[in-house]
């Protein structure tokens, strides 16, 4: 662990982000899908700093209620989010060899989808930045159990102020502050991503299972924060490797 980290991987939440607002201001962002855990974050930033930064990756494929939520957070926040796009040629590669809806396909053309419009160009947007803070719980799944609160992702510092909050935490701080809510969540969401590949759970299922619905015991996770394991890891880098070269041919 570095040196300067000494004492914040205990620290509370919003120390974190003042932390990290003094050290690196307008190079740290908040990386957020508009989840309540995202907001949480954006609303603590903003009593910190009126410029904090707050961007989201726009897959092309999100659901009309999270482009809500970027008209909520301007109005409420005055924070302009920033978009985060996936570079035209490789989707376009992408779509010609695999077609559009490539993700109900299997697991690694899933996890291609998601490298394509989630995880490359996150990679892009950090070239532009120190450090960013994302909204994971230690308790959303087992990989994330061990999720510290600080961490590198090559050469960014990842910052998950809210690894040890429960769910119970985040849904007190966002009543207690009238933080907004992500429309979804209204109508059985648990969970919320891509429209296609994000369904609403029913009672006492668990909090990540709308995502990736169909997939049959695969590791619920994009890519972002944690790789796929295995055979489909080693095949989606062959799909990647495919789709790049065509793409930059
Ligand atoms: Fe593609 Fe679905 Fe991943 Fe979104 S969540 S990037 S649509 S596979």
């Amino acid at each position: 662990m570095h040196s300067e980290w000494a004492g914040l991987e205990n620290a509370p939440a919003s120390e974190i982000l003042s932390w990290a607002i003094a050290t690196y201001g307008g190079r740290f962002a908040i990386s957020t899908s508009f989840q309540s855990e995202g907001m949480v974050l954006i609303d603590m930033a903003a009593r910190i700093s009126a410029n904090v930064r707050v961007l989201t990756l726009d897959t092309g494929r999100l659901p009309e209620e999270t482009y809500a939520m970027i008209e909520t957070v301007r109005a409420r926040y005055g924070i302009a989010v920033e978009t985060v796009a996936p570079e035209r040629g490789e989707l376009d590669a992408m779509i010609k060899e695999h077609g559009p809806n490539l993700f109900y396909g299997s697991v690694p053309l899933r996890s291609l989808c998601c490298q394509i419009r989630k995880v490359r160009p996150l990679a892009n947007k950090l070239k532009e930045l120190d450090a960013y803070a994302v909204g994971l719980r230690r308790d959303q799944t087992q990989a994330r159990g061990a999720q510290p609160k600080l961490e590198l992702n090559g050469e960014a510092v990842k910052l998950s102020p809210l690894a040890d909050w429960s769910a119970q935490q985040v849904s007190a701080y966002t009543s207690e502050n009238n933080v907004p809510r992500h429309l979804l969540y209204a109508q059985g969401y648990s969970s919320i991503g891509c429209a296609p590949c994000t369904r609403a759970v029913a009672a006492g299922e668990d909090e990540r299972a709308g995502r990736w619905w169909w997939e049959d015991g695969a590791q619920k996770e994009c890519g972002l924060h944690y790789s796929p394991e295995g055979k489909a890891e080693r095949t989606v880098d062959v799909l990647l490797r495919q789709v790049l070269e065509a793409a930059h041919a």
